[in-house]
């Protein structure tokens, strides 16, 4: 199960993609934990999140 685990964040390529934009993420992407619970998004989509004013989490709906 623990590969299952690994395929969430990245099964294409071998790189972890944005999973709302689907571009790769690179190590400042991956460096910020935008959510405790672990999810994470390319630098792009954290801006578009704040700057709409919509400031949760897609994953777990938290600021
Ligand atoms: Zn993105
Ligand atoms: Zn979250």
């Amino acid at each position: 199960m623990e590969e299952r685990q690994r395929a969430v964040l990245g099964d294409e390529d071998g790189g972890p993609t944005c999973p709302l934009c689907c571009e790769e993420m690179e190590s400042t992407d991956l460096a910020l934990l935008p959510c405790p619970c672990g999810y994470q998004i390319c630098l792009l989509c954290l801006h578009k999140i704040r700057n709409e004013g919509n400031k949760q989490c897609p994953a777990c709906r938290s600021e």
